[in-house]
């Protein structure tokens, strides 16, 4: 498998990550965190990149921003929000 990550010069845009030669998707998460419950489900669905802070025990991403590999599980976490605080979109 071929990796190759691309830095746009002077755009500011993050950088994409090509698989054999296909880039691959990237996303953002926006969460509103005055929304959060805490409840934790988040943390129990995806471990790898949703962890409840310790000074206001609510959730926060590890990465607001994930490639194609992450976003079924952070869909998950978005979809079983019970207060529904999460949305992910494409970065175009
Ligand atoms: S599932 Fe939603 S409400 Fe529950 S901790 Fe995570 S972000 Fe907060």
């Amino acid at each position: 498998m071929f990796y190759k990550i691309l830095f746009p010069e002077n755009s500011g845009v993050a950088a994409s990550v090509q698989i054999n030669n296909r880039t691959m998707k990237q996303y953002k998460i926006k969460q509103d965190r005055d929304l959060c419950v805490g409840c934790g489900r988040c943390q129990m669905l995806c471990e790898e990149n949703w962890e409840i802070d310790d000074d206001d025990y609510k959730a926060k991403p590890k990465k607001e921003i994930i490639d194609e590999t992450e976003y079924e599980k952070n869909k998950q976490v978005a979809d079983e929000c019970p207060v529904q605080c999460i949305e992910i979109e494409e970065i175009k």
